[in-house]
């Protein structure tokens, strides 16, 4: 939340007194965390204070004026600011019971002037007034909240210290909207992408931005909060696109989607079937796209061809290609992509063949995977990946690596 201080009173300007209730409040707001950004002065002027409040309504959640509560006719700070925010004023009975009280305990005569002390904005929580008159309010308007203070020192201290940090308090904590979302990548490790981002990472207080590695992923996560749910959701958008234009290669998708689901959705939408032949992911791509609802509408089925025999036999790999190249190869893969998309009649074919560990095959060290594609009409292509990790976790991301080819 941030507050401007706006004082009202033509003996400010004339320099009769100094501005003590700025120099107050802005103690008391920083000891709860308000960011205070701007303090005006303004004389008892209805036009020139409403200019002047028309600006802090464009920068301000917390706007927050001292002066001009009283009873005499160049107290106007309530009449000016009813009429610009099209608020009525209304008699607020417990202040006003307090006023009579007031005048009874002093003995002296209420005057017809006294009566507009207990007007308030219609809809204002009043904030009373121990050591005076003219009560305070706290008024909401749209995104802004406007607090109204008696301008004699002595009832706006204890005032505001009473009541009106906790109205200010509770205003943080009810309308302090907290929007995140998260963004998901692959394809990059956590340290690199914190590298490109570190100068973001550091300077950014609103939203923040948390990432987090798991599951071969990274993960950032933007949180914003303010008090128009729209403005928090525009602040992240404004620092995703910041993101996204150093980063954006590696972006897969928000929040809690995965990328098998992005797979999936890309496939239903453009109305795709897959196939797959799966070697040493053993199925994982298939068991990942069943466990979707609705997987039928895209995936045809596969063949888990772990030994040579199964890829000549049933893939249809060429015996010259294991004898040449060997299983694990791009020419395997390629061949396994096309041969399975045509042999269960998918628009798409996927493979995976490789090196899952923790021993070497063929002369390829654990990790080297190829992950081949076909996508009817376009040439069939792959990609070899060099994985380090276990053997489970080569496979999960031999797995990662593909649904991302299919992505692009
Ligand atoms: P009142 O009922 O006394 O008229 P008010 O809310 O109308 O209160 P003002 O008439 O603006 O307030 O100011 C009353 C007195 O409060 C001023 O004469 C001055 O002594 C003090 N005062 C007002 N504004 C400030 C300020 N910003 N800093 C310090 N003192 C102030
Ligand atoms: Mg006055």
């Amino acid at each position: 939340m941030n507050a401007e201080i706006i004082a009202v009173g033509s003996e400010l300007l004339l320099g009769q007194i100094n501005n003590t209730n700025a120099r107050f409040l802005s103690a008391q707001l920083a000891s709860i965390g308000v960011n205070v950004y701007f303090h005006t002065v303004v004389g008892d002027n209805p036009g020139r204070l409403e200019k002047v409040l028309e600006v802090a309504k464009g920068r301000s959640d917390l706007i927050i004026l001292t002066g001009g509560l009283g009873p005499t006719k160049d107290d106007l700070t309530k009449e000016t600011i009813a009429r610009q925010l099209s608020v009525d004023l209304a008699i607020d009975e417990v202040a006003m019971k307090s006023i009579e009280g007031y005048f009874n305990k002093t003995n002296r005569v209420m005057t017809e002037n006294n009566r507009k002390q207990a007007l308030v904005l219609k809809g204002a929580e009043v904030l009373q007034n121990d050591h005076g008159m003219a009560p305070g309010m706290l008024f909401t308007k749209g995104d802004q909240h406007y607090m109204l203070l008696p301008g004699p020192p002595s009832e706006m201290e204890p005032m505001f210290t009473k009541y009106g940090i906790p109205a200010i308090t509770m205003k943080m904590s009810e309308q302090a909207k907290i929007v995140s979302r998260v963004l998901r990548f692959f394809g990059i490790g956590e340290a690199a992408l914190e590298t490109k981002l570190e100068d973001l990472i550091e300077s950014q207080s609103n939203p923040t931005i948390a990432p987090l590695a798991s599951e071969s992923e990274v993960t950032i996560r933007l949180t914003a909060s303010h008090a128009s749910e729209e403005t928090a959701a525009k602040l992240i958008d404004e620092l995703e696109a910041k993101i996204l234009a150093r980063v954006g290669d590696y972006f897969y998708g928000y929040d809690d989607t995965s990328l098998i689901n992005e797979v999936f959705k890309l496939l239903k939408t453009k109305g795709l079937t897959i196939a797959a032949a799966e070697s040493l992911t053993g199925g994982l791509f298939q068991e990942q796209l069943t466990s979707l609802a609705g997987a039928s509408s895209v995936l045809k089925g596969g063949v888990v061809c772990y030994t040579n025999e199964a890829k000549i036999d049933i893939v249809k790999v060429r015996k010259e290609t294991i004898s040449g190249e060997g299983a694990v190869s791009a020419a395997c893969a390629e061949e396994l992509a096309q041969n399975v998309s045509k042999l269960l009649g998918a628009d798409i074919g996927i493979s995976f063949t490789g090196v899952a560990g923790p021993d070497e095959l063929e002369g390829h060290p654990a990790g080297t995977v190829f992950v081949g594609i076909h996508i009817k009409g376009k040439p069939t292509f792959s990609k070899m990946l060099q994985l380090a990790g276990t053997r489970e976790i080569n496979r999960v991301r031999a797995v990662k690596h593909g649904c991302r080819l299919l992505i692009n």
